[in-house]
């Protein structure tokens, strides 16, 4: 085809290829590697979770659900959600079933976003925000966290960024790529933020369950100032280790439901049947399931930041999600040079912090929803490769 550029949606084109992706081309040409790289639980969905999605398939479950999703399923989450988070939705239309957290974000945006609104969000950050925002319309306007702060989210950065044309702002605690959380204090501060510069709020709290040394997760949906122009984005790829079934949800106030689900419905149709089953039976228990996979991160989660200490890597406290943030910017090399050289040295793959933006530059971010033995191997590895630098 000639012009095949001049024939594509630009806006689309012009989109920068995930830095991820890259780096994991490389490490699909190596054999017996150890992957601190990836983003999804080692564990596989409990089984009861599992049997009801084929029990449903055996009775015939194989059509379409409502738009929304099954009944019954919202009315589970409605009252997860104010059990849990603290935020009151009434099931029949401000709960919305979607193909992901990935999905729920995106017709979010798409229902809020004219060309040119700008959206705030904090870097580092999953690697889909910017382009999500982009493909939307918006503009992307990336706001910068540190390690000194652990990662915490300063109104006095977004205040630096926010200008007229701000529509919202994504926030993400606790936080891919770097594990930082949110106190109470950081999250009225934010919240009252968005409601001083009349902003909706898209908190994704897709790991919300995932919270280490006896912190507890402090949702936005608790804070009753933000009812209005507060979108939850929450799920069960994360904490039921269910990231194949493609479930989770959007919670969003009536006027703005309407609009994201009439997207929703011309784009999408409606989630999975199965995998709806498969997550209505994960509402029945979501205690008991959880905890052996959380009692297992934590412990790796403390294993990791002993191993860094010892081998001289400094590294802020990763208070949730299952990710670690070390800082390896003192042994002189790029993040990406120091992925690079890592996986050619030791055949450990770890994530530039660069994947996640401009900021995450001098750290790797090390995922360790991977087994202890292997967590052990590569901490031991990445020890005897930075003595070498
Ligand atoms: N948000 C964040 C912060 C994530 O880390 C991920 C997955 N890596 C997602 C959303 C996407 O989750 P889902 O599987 O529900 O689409």
């Amino acid at each position: 085809m000639t012009d095949a550029r001049g024939r594509l949606a630009r806006h689309i084109v012009d989109l920068p290829k995930s830095g991820i992706r890259e780096f994991f081309d490389i490490v699909s040409t190596r054999r017996g590697v150890i992957s601190l790289a990836i983003g999804e639980p080692d564990f596989d969905t409990p089984w009861h979770i599992r049997e009801a999605s084929i029990a449903s398939l055996e009775e015939g479950c194989s059509h379409y659900t409502g738009n929304a999703g099954l009944p019954a399923l919202r009315q589970a989450i409605a009252a997860y959600v104010r059990e849990r988070f603290g935020g009151a939705y009434d099931p029949a239309h401000e709960v919305l079933v979607t193909v992901g957290a990935s999905e729920g974000l995106d017709v979010t945006l798409r229902a809020l976003l004219n060309p040119g609104d700008e959206v705030l969000y904090h870097e580092p950050c999953f690697v889909s925000y910017g382009p999500e925002i982009a493909m939307a319309h918006g503009v992307p306007v990336a706001v910068e966290t540190h390690a000194e702060d652990n990662f915490r989210l300063s109104v006095e950065a977004l205040e630096a960024k926010v200008s007229p044309r701000t529509k919202a702002l994504v926030v993400n605690f606790p936080n891919n790529p770097t594990g930082a959380v949110l106190g109470r204090e950081d999250v009225e501060a934010i919240a009252d933020f968005a409601i001083r510069h009349d902003l909706i709020l898209i908190s994704d709290e897709i790991y919300a369950e995932l919270t280490w040394g006896g912190r507890r997760h402090v949702s936005f949906a608790s804070v009753p100032a933000l009812r209005d122009r507060l979108v939850l984005l929450h799920g069960y790829s994360k904490a039921w280790a269910m990231t194949g079934f493609r479930m989770a949800y959007v919670c969003a106030p009536a006027w703005l439901m309407d609009t994201i689900l009439k997207i929703h419905q011309y784009a999408i149709m409606c989630a999975s049947t199965p995998s709806q089953y498969a997550a209505l039976e994960a509402m029945r228990q979501p205690a008991e399931d959880m905890a052996p996979m959380l009692r297992a991160y934590e412990m790796r989660r403390n294993f990791l930041r002993a191993a860094f200490a010892e081998a001289g890597i400094p590294m802020h406290n990763p208070a949730g999600a299952f990710y670690a943030f070390p800082q390896i910017a003192r042994f002189g090399l790029s993040a990406r040079e120091f992925a690079v050289r890592l996986l050619d040295a030791e055949n450990v793959a770890v994530v530039p912090g660069t994947a996640f933006g401009a900021c995450g530059e001098g750290f790797v971010r090390c995922s360790y929803a991977t087994g202890m033995e292997q967590l052990k191997e590569a901490a031991a590895r990445i020890a005897r490769f930075v003595k070498t630098l």
